[in-house]
């Protein structure tokens, strides 16, 4: 049974230790060389997980990698270098203890939808089915409106994010510029998106870049065959979702799934997903408030998106 974990935020050191000396008892830990030997054909894994860390936040730094070292686990991180170097947080950082209300109204003006048609509709997944150019004008509007500040740097710094890559341990692959839902952009918007994330981590490490993970990551709701093609054209080697099942042979390298593993998930939980194989993406799919089923009645709303 071969396994791909994804984490994002982490803020509890013991959590997360504890997490992966359990992992490390029953499992291989292997790196992205590893697996991209494994879909070459060149090594076979029977009881492998390979560690990724998504967005690269200041914990990262401060409290996974440090375990990571402690324990020499190999793992790779995804990251937006547009983040770093202009030193700006990722919109959904941003968004996080925004007013609802006031959220709701925004989004009604600026997408044409009476406000009464929001009101069945969940929060979080509201933002999934718009374009990242009107993320950023709710945003501005939600500042604007409410004299709200943009928040302090939430993420790591450049020279953290070179000293990482240059240890050997993480591998530092490319998540976009600026976070989209790529399934929702144009052509020309979800290539950029890609092309340039991979270019500008390129120069920004000095080495060339070979893996990829998209921005929420489910395979025909983020991303379609477009964004699949676009990675192969941009030389990736592993290009990493979020379908939540084992990985093997018959995935595509550029759809390669991983279970995602929340903050401070308790241990029961996380045994239940890392166990449970092909059966966890059926649970998760059956679970009424999960965003598979509300991202078609949003859009259905939501027309001006
Ligand atoms: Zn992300």
């Amino acid at each position: 049974m071969n396994r791909i974990l994804n984490f994002h935020l982490v803020n509890n050191m013991d959590w997360f230790e504890r997490t992966i000396l359990y992992i490390k008892s029953k499992f291989d830990l292997v790196s992205t060389d590893t697996l991209d030997l494994y879909y070459q054909g060149k090594v076979d894994l029977k009881n492998a997980v390979h560690i990724t860390v998504d967005d690269g936040d200041e914990t990262f730094y401060r409290i996974i990698y440090p375990v990571l070292k402690k324990h020499q686990i190999p793992a790779s991180l995804y990251v937006s270098p547009k983040i770093f170097k202009e030193r700006i947080n990722y919109w959904f950082q941003e968004i996080e203890g925004y007013d609802k209300h006031v959220m709701r109204e925004i989004i009604s003006e600026v997408t044409n939808t009476p406000l009464k048609n929001l009101d069945s509709l969940p929060n979080d997944n509201l933002m999934k089915v718009m374009k990242i150019e009107r993320i950023h004008e709710i945003l501005a509007e939600y500042r604007k409106r409410t004299n709200t500040p943009l928040k302090p740097y939430q993420n790591m710094s450049i020279d953290e994010l070179r000293e990482v890559d240059r240890e050997g341990l993480v591998t530092i692959g490319a998540h976009t510029m600026n976070h989209p839902i790529l399934h929702n952009e144009t052509d020309e918007v979800s290539n950029d998106e890609i092309g340039s994330s991979i270019t500008e981590l390129a120069e920004l490490l000095g080495h060339e870049i070979t893996c990829f993970s998209y921005p929420n990551g489910i395979p025909d709701y983020d991303f379609t065959d477009r964004e699949r093609n676009c990675l192969r054209d941009n030389r990736i080697k592993l290009g990493f979702s979020t379908e939540a099942t084992g990985f093997s042979r018959k995935d595509s390298i550029y759809s390669i799934p991983r279970i995602g593993v929340s903050n401070n998930e308790s241990s029961a939980y996380f045994k239940l997903k890392l166990f449970a194989g092909p059966a966890w993406i059926v649970i998760r799919k059956l679970k009424p408030s999960g965003e598979y089923v509300n991202r078609t009645e949003i859009k259905r709303i939501i027309v001006n998106r």
